[in-house]
């Protein structure tokens, strides 16, 4: 398959919007920024066209996908129910980077909600995405648009890296402002619970709820409690190379890290640091890169993804990263990077 690529960094084309939309309606793919990472996105309501998209992605089908809504009113026809608390979270975060998981309506197939009598709606931000979503008819099912397991796209290249000739379309407009998937909320089950931690922090939607819980399985997944988000429990954003989490008090972590990298050169091997460009300086030797700032959080939340995958590139063996619990958006950093890294953490 050919896929087009429309380039849309520097506005909006109507015509590409259009082309999108025909695509979406006659059950094709096409991959579009969102404010958190692209998404690979089929019409919705198309049990066909969600198939397609597990196909695409390789991705496990009992992994169901997030629907994206444009506007408020859409809502109506796919979930049973609207919860005041839904309601309120709209108000507050909606476009945004905020997924809720509600009770499904019988137009939503089964193949879109992995088997689930429940469906997770967003409705984002991202003008191409809005009007993409408006031309294809109004429901669009995105999951990130990488192949399943690899680091979630924060830009069009790494679209094209996954799925080139694999789908339909990749529209391309730039790099995402947030980097990280988005929050996900479950307003279907007792007090609302946070699935999937993202930009919109527990303080934040505390704030607007009165009560939030996280769930169990994400706090603690050596509890043996399955995470309650299907996907949350798969092997996610995986280097090629080891990575390893150095954790402590800063200047303890640069000692440590510098420690680990001579030994492994000493051993012949190659070795990879995550940093920021507060502690570049510190590191002497491998391959040394920075996250982004701790002075602006939001830098190490957008360039996480595409770091793991620069790395990818390089024959290097271990990478050790810093923790990154900064202030707003670090829990959720740091639950991407300890998927990423497959639990191995140093406490130092
Ligand atoms: P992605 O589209 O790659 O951001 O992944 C979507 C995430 O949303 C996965 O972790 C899914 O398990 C989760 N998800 C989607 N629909 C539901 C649902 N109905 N109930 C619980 N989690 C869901
Ligand atoms: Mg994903």
């Amino acid at each position: 398959m050919q896929t087009i690529l429309e380039d849309m960094r520097s506005g909006i084309s109507e015509e590409g919007i259009r082309l999108g939309g025909e695509i979406l309606k006659q059950g094709g793919l096409v991959a579009f920024p969102t404010e958190t990472v692209y998404g690979l996105g089929g019409n919705a309501l198309d049990a066909e066209a969600s198939a397609k998209i597990y196909a695409a992605k390789g991705r496990p089908s009992d992994n169901p996908l997030i629907v994206h809504i444009a506007d408020w009113e859409a809502i109506r026809a796919i979930v049973s129910e609207i919860p005041e608390a839904a309601k309120q979270l709209a108000d507050a975060f909606w476009p945004g980077p905020l997924t809720m998981i509600l009770n499904k309506s019988d137009l939503v197939p089964y193949a879109t909600t992995g088997g689930l009598e429940t469906v997770a709606v967003r409705m984002p931000v991202n003008p191409i995405a809005r009007a993409l979503i408006r031309a294809g008819g109004g429901y669009v099912a995105a999951p990130s648009a990488n192949t399943s397991g690899r680091p979630s796209p924060t830009k069009a290249e790494h679209v094209a890296e996954d799925l080139n000739g694999k789908i339909d379309m990749i529209i391309d407009g730039g790099t995402v402002d947030i980097g990280l998937e988005s929050t996900i909320v479950d307003l279907t089950d007792g007090a609302p619970t946070i699935l999937r931690p993202g930009y919109i922090n527990q303080e934040m939607l505390t704030k607007v709820l009165g009560e939030v819980e996280m769930d169990r399985g994400l706090i603690a997944p050596e509890s043996g409690v399955h995470p309650k988000a299907p996907g949350m429990k798969y092997r996610h954003y995986a280097p090629k190379a080891d990575l390893i989490i150095v954790e402590g008090e800063a200047e303890k972590v640069r000692r440590k890290i510098n420690e680990l990298v001579q030994q492994q050169i000493s051993e012949g091997k190659k070795v990879g640091v995550i940093g920021t460009d507060e502690s570049l300086s510190y590191y002497k030797d491998g391959d040394v890169r920075s996250i982004g700032s701790r002075k602006d959080e939001i830098t190490i939340a957008q360039h996480l993804f595409g770091l793991l995958r620069e790395f990818d590139e390089s024959d290097i063996s271990v990478i050790y990263s810093e923790a990154f619990e900064t202030p707003q958006i670090g829990q959720a950093i740091m639950n991407r990077l300890i998927k990423a890294a497959g639990h191995q953490i140093i406490r130092v």
